[in-house]
């Protein structure tokens, strides 16, 4: 069996490979060609989770399962909040072909998938970006998001305002970017295009009123049905698009709050990112809506990236 390491997954996964990747993934899974199980999540002490998700790409018979954990205190450690393996299987042989780095893989494929939804939903001109967090979801976001638009600035805000601006420091020299930090959340969404929340907030960091008309917000940081790291304003007052509808419409705690309070129904979720980019549905209805792209993160990018790694084709 191929092991395939974290310095293996950064060098060769590269964004040029992995947003077409995504962007045929989310558009096979949306049009039933693959098959996939909602995620589990075993929660364990202190907050901490596992999660098990298993799922078959149609089209080459691949399938398999990432296995990671997940380890929120681990940020101020200095170690990835997110380990474990993707496993892939040969849909031939039923025989298991490679085990890769789900760590990588998943901080990877996750910006990947909020380009490839940046792309199709935000305005053609957005080119002010700001990022709530300044993890390594943070990091991989500001790369693939400027692969699908020219940024002229982008405005990073987290709890620490020093590591803040050692990560905007960082980010500026790495890109070319004018990279800033600001002392507030809603400081540094004034005047976005795009806003990015990659943060383990487990109440709202980011407020709809905040945000000017024809934003497009990428909300990333919650991925089960319990944190929101935005209110139900912005819910409510947005064009609501999931990477999976039955997904969000069971996980996505943003959306489960706001249909809590009585404000949305299920019908808020409009539909999915791969329909959007099979063009089945209409994405952005007017320069002013404010789109949503809720991410809770999705098996078959997994899989797609261990296989294009396994394949050769990354
Ligand atoms: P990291 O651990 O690298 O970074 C976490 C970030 O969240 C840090 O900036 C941390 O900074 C910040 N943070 C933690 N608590 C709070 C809070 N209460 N308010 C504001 N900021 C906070 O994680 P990643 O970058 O890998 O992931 C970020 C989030 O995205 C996680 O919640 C993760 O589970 C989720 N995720 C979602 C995926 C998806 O597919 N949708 C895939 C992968 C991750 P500080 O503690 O200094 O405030």
């Amino acid at each position: 069996m191929k092991v395939i390491d974290r310095e293996e997954v950064r060098s060769r996964l590269t964004y040029e490979v992995c947003i077409p990747l995504v962007r045929q993934a989310m558009i096979a899974f949306s049009r039933g060609e693959t098959r996939q199980l909602l995620r589990s999540i075993i929660p364990l002490a202190d907050g901490r989770m596992f999660g098990i998700m298993p799922g078959a790409l149609g089209e080459r018979g691949l399938f398999g399962a990432k296995l990671i954990s997940v380890f929120p205190d681990n940020f101020a450690k200095g170690i990835q909040s997110h380990q474990g393996v993707v496993v892939l299987f040969d849909g031939q042989s039923g025989a298991p072909l490679c085990l890769a780095h789900a760590g990588e893989i998943t901080a990877i494929r996750t910006a990947a998938a909020s380009a490839v939804a940046t792309d199709v939903l935000a305005r053609p001109g957005a080119d002010r970006m700001a990022i709530l967090g300044y993890g390594e979801q943070a990091a991989t976001h500001l790369r693939a998001i400027s692969q699908v638009r020219r940024l002229r600035g982008v405005a990073i805000w987290g709890r620490n305002p020093d590591r803040a601006a050692v990560f905007a420091s960082a980010m500026a020299r790495e890109t070319g970017i004018e990279v800033v930090a600001s002392d507030s959340a809603e400081m540094a969404v004034e005047g976005a295009d795009i806003v990015c929340t990659v943060t383990s907030a487990s109440e709202p960091i980011l407020f709809g009123r905040w945000l000017a008309p024809g934003t497009h917000v990428n909300l990333v940081g919650s991925s089960f049905a319990g944190p929101a790291e935005a209110d139900i304003e912005l819910v409510a007052g947005s064009r609501f698009i999931a990477d999976s509808r039955e997904g969000v419409l069971a996980q996505g705690a943003e959306f489960l709050r706001a249909k809590a309070a009585g404000r949305v129904d299920d019908s808020h979720v409009v539909g999915e990112i791969g329909q959007v980019l099979d063009g089945t549905l209409q994405g952005r209805q007017s320069d002013e809506q404010i789109t949503v792209y809720k991410s809770l993160g999705h098996v078959v990018q997994d899989l797609a990236a261990a296989g294009a790694l396994y394949e050769g084709a990354a």
